[in-house]
């Protein structure tokens, strides 16, 4: 199948107790046994839920991938492979990535004993001279959150063999219409469905996409023994949103196009961060790595003042001030202060992250609009 045809079928079936051809919202907790152990494969609805069961295998069979595992949240999703490690155990990560996952990084599991190193990843010269006989993990997030930067997910995958450690590739940004990391040799594709795999801002749940086996049965055990799990009716919302995210993901790049055009050449705007443009440093590996380049910019405006940033952000009528991403409406934000205020100053400042930078998520509405909003914005 096709991805326009597999976001509509794939993993999906008509209910078999009543042929609704829309998966139904199961909201049950438990499940009658005719006689003890005797039961139809699903025992108690921390473990496995039948709505959530189809949405699991959707999102599988997006990624090209054979087990698919859905949570609470993203971070529910991270925090379970980070279980996957012992106190000792070290993880190689990009520099410029989720302030959340930094945050559960740093703060939760740090302190249990795993070290983090990050570094940026636009070359691996960085990554391998991090690599010893512990590093467990290495976390790849392409195209980085906010500075849209492009890590080569094959490349990042030889490191990984050589040093014997999974790969993992948050593929929030991209989802699999703009690329599969499976395909490119990772382990374990991570993503928070909340953005554009849902793309309404109406539910918050996360993903773990797998290959092989015995990890999927892994990860499968740890999130049943944490219980960090979603209730169906979110399963139900992400499932439908999942059947246009061809049709949405096609329309965030259009416009994307056009808003990064226009912010580039508006004189009050010093610096517009997207994959897209041919003389974006890692533009080469986008255009391998990518069906197309998506609908986050980033820019930061002549002077790069904050208080410049604020007022730009506080006019605007359409692109909405908020956190988050990657629904159909436009959303606009502050990464100093917002998404990225638990990264401390000086490790942003490192990661060339400026306290006047905006960042867009540039939705599906008609264009037109959305570059007067920043016409009138920017001034
Ligand atoms: C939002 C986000 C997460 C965390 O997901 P939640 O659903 O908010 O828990 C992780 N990675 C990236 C790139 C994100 O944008």
């Amino acid at each position: 199948m096709k991805f326009g045809t597999k976001t509509i079928h794939a993993g999906v079936h008509p209910d078999p107790a009543t042929g609704a051809i829309m998966t139904p919202i199961y909201q049950t907790s438990t499940y009658v046994q005719r006689s003890p152990g005797d039961h139809k494969g699903y025992e108690y609805s921390r473990t496995h839920n039948p709505t959530r069961t189809q949405l699991q295998n959707s999102v599988a069979a997006l990624e090209n991938g054979k087990h698919g595992l859905a949570f609470a949240s993203g971070m529910a999703a991270t925090d379970c492979i980070i279980k996957l490690l012992q106190p000792g155990d070290e993880v190689i990560s990009t520099n410029d990535l989720y302030g959340g996952s930094y945050r559960i990084f740093t703060k939760v599991f740090e302190p249990l004993g795993i070290k983090f190193h990050f570094v940026p990843m636009h070359d691996m010269t960085a990554v391998r001279e991090k690599v010893t006989e512990r590093t467990k993990l290495i976390w790849v997030e392409t195209p980085t959150n906010p500075l849209l930067n492009v890590i080569d997910i094959e490349a990042a995958a030889a490191v990984a063999k050589e040093a014997g450690a999974l790969l993992v590739v948050d593929n929030t940004f991209s989802t699999p219409y703009l690329q599969t990391p499976l395909d490119l040799g990772a382990d374990i594709v991570v993503h928070s469905l909340t953005k554009y795999m849902g793309g309404h801002s109406d539910a918050v749940m996360g993903a773990l996409v797998v290959q092989d086996d015995e990890l999927a049965q892994r990860l499968a055990f740890l999130q049943n023994a944490s219980g960090g799990t979603p209730g169906p009716q979110d399963c139900f919302l992400i499932l439908r949103g999942i059947k246009t995210l061809h049709l949405r993901m096609q329309r965030h790049c259009e416009n994307g196009r056009a808003v990064a055009e226009y912010l580039r050449q508006h004189p009050k705007v010093a610096k517009v961060y997207w994959p897209g443009f041919a003389d974006h440093p890692n533009h080469e590996i986008a255009a391998r790595q990518m069906r197309d380049f998506g609908g986050m910019i980033s820019f930061v405006l002549q002077g790069d003042r904050k208080e410049d940033a604020v007022a730009v952000l506080e006019k605007f009528q359409l692109f909405a001030l908020a956190e988050s991403l990657g629904g159909v409406e436009s959303l606009c934000g502050h990464p100093a202060t917002m998404t990225h205020a638990s990264i401390p100053p000086e490790e942003r400042r490192k990661a060339g992250l400026s306290d006047s930078l905006i960042r867009l998520s540039v939705g599906i509405e008609d264009v037109e609009d959305l570059i007067e909003d920043l016409r009138q914005a920017i001034g």
